[in-house]
Formats: C-alpha cells, structure tokens, sequence
C-alpha cells in the first residue's frame, strides 16, 4: 500500500505522470488495496498504483510488468476518471517509486485526510490552481469537483484558499469556461524528483 516505506509523497497534475511514465525505463501495475477494500466504484483495482524498478521489493510483490504503453493507457482511463495523482518518491534520493491514480472514492489516505481535515500535513504539490477572473461565471462547478475544498463559491464570487490547493488539477475538467489553468509555484519548495 502507498502508505509503507517511509517514502516521501506530492501531487502531480495528470501530464507529469504521462511524463514519468513515457521516461521509465520499467513500469509494473499491482492492485490497488483501496479499491479492493472499499468497493466504492467500479474502477478495475488493477489500474490504480503503478510502480517503477526502485519501489521496495515488498511493495513489487504481486506487481505484473507493463509496458509504458500500457501503463498510458492506464494513465489515459484515470484522466477520464478525474483522479488525483499521488507521486511516491524515496526521502533522501529523491528516487520516483510509485504512481497512484487514486479515486477519491476509495483512497484510504486521502479519505483518512479529509475526516481529520489535515491535508497540509502530509500532502504538497509544486502546483497550484489559477482562475481567470474574466471568464469565470461562478457557476460552482470546479467545487464540486475539488475534493481538497480548496473552492468556494459565495454570492456568485470565486474564492480559491490556496493553502488546501494541491495543484491535481480536477477543476480544470469541471470548468465549462475553461477559465483554470495550473501554474508552477516556486515559493511552494517542492520540486518532482526526476529519476525513476
Ligand atoms: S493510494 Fe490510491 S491507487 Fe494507491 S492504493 Fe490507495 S486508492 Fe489505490
Ligand atoms: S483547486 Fe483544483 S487543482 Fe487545486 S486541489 Fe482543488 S481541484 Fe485540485
Ligand atoms: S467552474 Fe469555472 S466558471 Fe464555474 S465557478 Fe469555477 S472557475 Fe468559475
């Protein structure tokens, strides 16, 4: 489970995990004990955690080797999805080492977070959410669809609390404006780890 191995986690928008896929050199695919346990969707529990040769050996036990081809398409399926990218990577290396496409409807940690209303604890991202003022109607939309409860729409009115911003980019599917883009946040400090 992407819990273990004291391994250091961020947020990553959906087209840096094409990008990590596209550039490893071993991809595995091992089900997703979430899903398996909640059994809160449909989603097939074999296209959540995605894991590279450096994850633990423990954490590769039952994983199946894919193509990077295959782990796209993966990847694909979860953009259609709206899932949350959860980069896994190890403390003191910075070596990449797994990639879960979580549903918010069964990830064990991110559910644990939201009742404990604790994300900043344990959840970062280089990223951040950027709404053009011009194009936004305030219909409410992009709420709905932030499951980090980082949007509020008041009296018509926008209002972004960038603290509980995690860069995942959901919003941006929710938006029929088209008025959300992602933006890097250098003051953020988190950078993604390169190397799988
Ligand atoms: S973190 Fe996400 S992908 Fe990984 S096991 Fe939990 S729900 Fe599945
Ligand atoms: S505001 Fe958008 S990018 Fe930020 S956490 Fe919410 S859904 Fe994700
Ligand atoms: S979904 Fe788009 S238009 Fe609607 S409130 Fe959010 S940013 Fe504004």
């Amino acid at each position: 489970m992407c819990e273990s191995n004291s391994n250091d986690r961020i947020i990553i928008p959906a087209a840096q995990a094409f990008e990590i896929v596209g550039r490893a050199s071993q991809v595995y695919v091992r089900e997703c004990p979430c899903r398996a346990l909640a059994q809160n969707c449909s989603r097939d529990i074999w296209e959540g955690c995605l894991l590279f040769e450096n994850a633990a050996p423990e954490d590769l036990q039952g994983a199946r080797s894919i193509s990077t081809a295959a782990a796209s398409a993966i990847l694909k399926a979860a953009v259609e999805r709206n899932s949350v990218y959860n980069l896994f990577y190890t403390h003191d290396d910075r070596i990449v080492t797994e990639l879960c496409n979580c549903c918010t409807c069964c990830c064990r940690p991110l559910r644990r977070m939201k009742e404990a209303g604790n994300y900043r604890v344990q959840l970062r991202s280089e990223y951040v959410a950027v709404t053009d003022a011009a194009l936004c109607v305030g219909c409410g939309a992009c709420a709905e669809s932030c499951f980090f409860e980082a949007r509020q729409v008041e009296d018509g009115a926008l209002h972004l609390l960038e603290q509980r911003c995690f860069g995942c980019g959901r919003c941006i599917e929710g938006c029929p404006e088209g008025a959300i883009r992602l933006e890097r946040e250098v003051g953020r400090g988190v950078s993604i780890p390169s190397s799988t």
